[in-house]
């Protein structure tokens, strides 16, 4: 059994657990991740990897509510000897200095000697053959259509629908934060091809999800209308030259409408969940009434951690009192181009990201907003 002075002396990788014991654990910084850890715990010995050093995580440990987690066994940890379990990367042998020197037990070497003979096992089996190595795999290439098959339609609101495609299981999509992918589709003898930006987490492996609005005139989302399950969609990507960074930026706006949050959906989960991200993120999303709001639940669910904060903009929204739920901010209205500019020049511009998604004439107006608050031109980005 592990103490609490075992664990603080471990050579656990806390956003490893994290990942492994639930979505919104690997915020330490999370509000809420008491509860979760709780919730989610007796997941942790079921899943992979050996984690690696980590001094800068260790003291948050000795925090007590944190201790939900310590009734693992150290057994638990070191999967990399369980049959089927991924090849792990070598465990990192610990800086002298990782020893706090007060009698851990077990102490952070006696965990790297645990982690690494059991890494040598697993390596051992590989080499001979008994155990398949599962590398984890990109499922999509940018040169070359792949068809993927639609496993699940599910409809969102009146004009939106989630897509969702079967990848294999030890494979991602293989596209980063922000990137988009293009579908093709043919019809009368013409080809059309469109982007969409996936919103389900670029980790997630097995599946990927698409959130797609058809347009009454559109060309390519009527032949979309059509899908079924079953179908076989051809798709190609990533493609989209915009790449998050963690901690470029001290805060973010996002002005995206419509079918727009998907990219922005992407990084804000990307940002919340990084403990390390220290950025601040605000969103205006622009929809015609709440029915028409995308993604509501897991905005909410955003809303939780301390640095994101959003409003939403409805211009036909007739009930906003009654529709509108606990803390949600609304405005029944358009987006203002001088609110988002005085928005913008209240903060540090050289340090600020504007990020742009929504029709053409929305990001018109934004980007302009943007240009006259001094944003510098670097610093403003069209999906
Ligand atoms: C980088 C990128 C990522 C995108 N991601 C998504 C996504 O995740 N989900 C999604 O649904 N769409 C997304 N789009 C938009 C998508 O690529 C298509 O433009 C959209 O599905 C319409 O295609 P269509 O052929 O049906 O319409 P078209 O035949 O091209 O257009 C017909 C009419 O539909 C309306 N229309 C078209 N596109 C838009 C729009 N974006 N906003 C408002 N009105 C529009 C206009 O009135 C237009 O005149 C993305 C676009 C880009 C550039």
């Amino acid at each position: 059994m592990w103490n609490e002075a075992g664990l603080v002396a471990s050579n656990l990788d806390i956003k490893k657990i994290g990942t492994l014991a639930g979505p919104n654990v690997k915020s330490w910084n999370s509000r809420r991740w008491g509860q979760e850890i709780r919730e989610h715990s007796p997941l942790v010995p079921s899943h992979q990897i050996v984690g690696d050093v980590n001094p800068l995580k260790t003291e948050r440990l000795t925090n007590a509510h944190h201790l939900a987690i310590l009734d693992l066994k150290m057994e638990d940890f070191p999967t990399c000897d369980r049959p089927g379990g991924p090849a792990a990367p070598q465990p990192r042998a610990p800086h002298p200095s990782d020893c706090c020197g007060t009698g851990c037990c077990p102490c952070v070497h006696d965990i790297y000697e645990h982690d690494l003979k059991a890494w040598q096992r697993q390596r051992d089996l590989i080499r001979n053959g008994k155990q398949e190595e599962r590398l984890i795999s990109a499922a999509l290439e940018p040169h070359k259509w792949t068809e993927f098959e639609i496993i699940r339609i599910d409809r969102v609101n009146s004009s939106t629908f989630l897509y969702s495609f079967k990848i294999a299981d030890n494979q991602t999509l293989g596209i980063q934060v922000g990137q988009h992918i293009i579908v093709k589709q043919e019809k009368n003898g013409r080809v059309y091809t469109r982007q969409y930006t996936p919103v389900t987490d670029v980790d997630k492996q097995g599946v990927f999800e698409v959130l797609i609005k058809i347009y009454p005139n559109g060309k390519v989302t009527q032949i979309i209308k059509e899908w079924k399950m079953g179908d076989l969609i051809p798709w190609r990507g990533p493609f989209g030259d915009f790449l998050y960074a963690t901690n470029t930026y001290k805060r973010v706006l996002m002005l995206a409408a419509g079918t727009g949050i998907a990219p922005m959906h992407q990084i804000i989960k990307k940002v919340v969940e990084n403990e390390d991200d220290e950025t601040s993120v605000k969103l205006y999303y622009a929809s015609k009434t709440f029915s028409d709001v995308l993604l509501r639940e897991s905005l909410a669910e955003f809303c939780q951690y301390w640095n994101f904060t959003m409003r939403y903009y409805l211009s036909d929204e007739s009930d906003v009192r009654g529709n509108r739920r606990y803390r949600e901010e609304v405005e029944a209205r358009r987006v203002g181009k001088a609110e988002v500019q005085e928005e913008l020049e209240r903060g540090p511009l050289h340090s600020t990201l504007v990020l742009v998604c929504g029709t053409k004439s929305f990001e018109k107006d934004m980007v302009n907003s943007a240009k006259n608050a001094n944003i510098p031109d670097e610093n403003i980005y069209k999906f």
